[in-house]
């Protein structure tokens, strides 16, 4: 409930006159155990049974939701795979950035994907959806119809062959669709506001109104997939976000302003001040150590903020060089100094491990930085009271596609554990600093959902079969999950996902790729 992405669907869909859209949970254990409603998953509008809808349409953002997929149309009593379901079953669509960078693990479970912002390209495809669906008949004329669409993906309309190494031979499209798909982007962002339709207190962030200030990302960081997909970078402009903000105080006391690069709006102070001027609180998704100054700090102090974050993601300068992490050492701990200035409680560092050329002296350099800061932190501070945590989060580095790192494999599970054991250890004794770290095994399945071909889809069932057991299935699969993982992949390798990138993109991802590694 707190993704604007889906917001903004349920918002267009229930603005056009002939069509109405509800929203479907999956229930938590509790919930399903407690329920009387005969059909076991139903819409929170009207309690109406998934199964009985004509479409069902997915938000995916995360590649370790997808057995929640498997779960929900388990449920609905709805079979998993396309080619199982008949005329009789509903048309069921996916979108959302996992499905933009890759779709291939779940292609067999979906009749169409939309590959693209919904705002100012959906039209076409509702378009088609009001013609057809009296009929509730979701069969091969007409997906053909919707194959013709721009951005719209059909999985059914590719054969993909393999060689005997397990890679891509061919990604054939059949007759009448396209051999590329491509990413389509809102053009203008102010054309359509961007912000919480729905307020609930059953949500992550039940006491704020989202809206977004800007979209893509201009800095290009190497590892980042929301910096690479969502181009190019456009920012909504600030009398289009006054007005949302004027409305949305309304219904609520506190404004959190979204995007990948929030501090890069131009006019985020004249933004953030506006809101306090007009009695609200604000909060920001995120903001670049570059970008901490007194004023922001300040006026983000007031608004409640207590815990800030620093996201080095390397701790030496050349490998935040590598990554393209346009971040010096000085800027870091000015952050530091600052957020001490300001008697900030908590700051949270956000870091990579296993990125691409990482040597044993970057974890080195990780736990020295650490040192550093917190020597900033404290010492800016003319006495500690109220200064109070640094907590270093750590997370193994996913070589995500549509980045120039889609090349790269995923450290060994073992190195990795062997790289969180040295941090952890060497920071035990320092007073004042936490270490928390995502576990490597976690990162290797993300790993294999997000760089997958369509046989991953299999090893997904299993999963699914084994009650989400993942250390089972991975065992027991004919399908080698190392070489999805594991391997470095080279250029004339037909990767899952090239069909959406396109010849142009790709060189241009591996003309960065090798200034990074050599
Ligand atoms: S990591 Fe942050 S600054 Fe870098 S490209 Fe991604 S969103 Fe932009």
């Amino acid at each position: 409930m707190s993704n604007l992405g889906y917001q903004t669907l349920y918002r267009i869909f229930n603005s056009s006159e002939d069509i109405s859209c509800e929203r479907v949970f999956l229930p938590d254990d509790k919930t399903l155990k407690s329920q009387k409603n005969k059909s076991k998953i139903f819409s929170l509008e009207t309690g109406r049974a998934l199964s009985s809808f004509n479409i069902i349409a997915f938000s995916l953002t995360f590649e370790n939701d997808y057995l929640n997929i498997l779960s929900i149309l388990k449920l609905a009593n709805i079979p998993f795979l396309q080619k199982e379901r008949t005329k009789s079953h509903p048309l069921l669509i996916a979108g959302g950035i996992a499905t933009f960078l890759n779709p291939e693990p779940i292609a067999d479970f979906f009749d169409l994907f939309f590959i693209g912002e919904a705002e100012e390209n959906i039209e076409p495809l509702l378009e088609i959806i009001r013609m057809e669906h009296t009929q509730r008949k979701w069969v091969k004329p007409v997906l053909d119809k919707f194959a013709k669409i721009d951005s719209v993906y059909i999985p059914s309309g590719y054969k993909i062959s393999y060689k005997s190494n397990g890679q891509i031979n061919n990604f054939q499209a059949k007759p009448g669709y396209p051999d590329t798909v491509k990413y389509s982007a809102a053009k203008d962002l102010n054309l359509s506001p961007s912000s919480s339709t729905i307020s609930t207190p059953f949500t992550e962030f039940s006491n704020m109104a989202l809206l977004e200030v800007s979209r893509g990302c201009p800095r290009h960081c190497r590892f980042c997939a929301a910096g690479n997909i969502y181009q190019p970078y456009r920012l909504r402009d600030k009398k289009t976000i006054k007005n949302e903000i004027q409305e949305l105080l309304n219904n609520t006391g506190k404004i959190g302003l979204l995007g990948s690069a929030v501090s890069d709006h131009p006019e985020l102070i004249e933004i953030i001040e506006f809101i306090s001027e007009n009695n609200g609180l604000v909060s920001l998704s995120s903001l670049r150590a570059d970008k901490i100054c007194d004023q922001t700090v300040s006026l983000l102090k007031k608004s409640g903020h207590r815990t800030f974050t620093i996201a080095p993601e390397a701790g030496s300068q050349r490998l935040r060089d590598k990554i393209r992490k346009d971040l010096s050492l000085n800027e870091i701990l000015n952050a530091a100094r600052v957020l001490s200035r300001h008697k900030i409680q908590n700051i949270k560092l956000y870091f990579l491990i296993g990125l691409p050329t990482e040597e044993s002296t970057d974890i080195d350099a990780i736990i020295d930085l650490t040192k550093q800061i917190k020597h900033a932190y404290f010492n800016e501070a003319k006495n500690e009271k109220g200064l109070n945590l640094i907590t270093l989060s750590i997370n193994p580095f996913i070589p995500k596609p549509f980045t120039p790192f889609q090349w790269s494999s995923y450290e060994e599970v073992k190195i990795l554990k062997q790289k969180l054991k040295k941090i952890s250890g060497s920071l035990k004794k320092e007073k004042k600093i936490k270490v928390t770290f995502d576990l490597p095994k976690w990162g290797y399945i993300q790993t294999l959902l997000s760089r997958g071909d369509r046989k991953v889809s299999r090893i997904l069932l299993e999963a699914f079969n084994n009650n989400n057991n993942w250390t089972k299935s991975l065992k027991e699969t004919d399908i080698n999950p190392d070489f999805y993982v594991y391997r470095k992949k080279n250029f004339n390798e037909i990767l899952p996902w090239e069909f959406i990138m396109g010849k142009e993109k790709k060189e241009k991802l591996w003309a960065e790729y090798n200034k990074a590694i050599f």
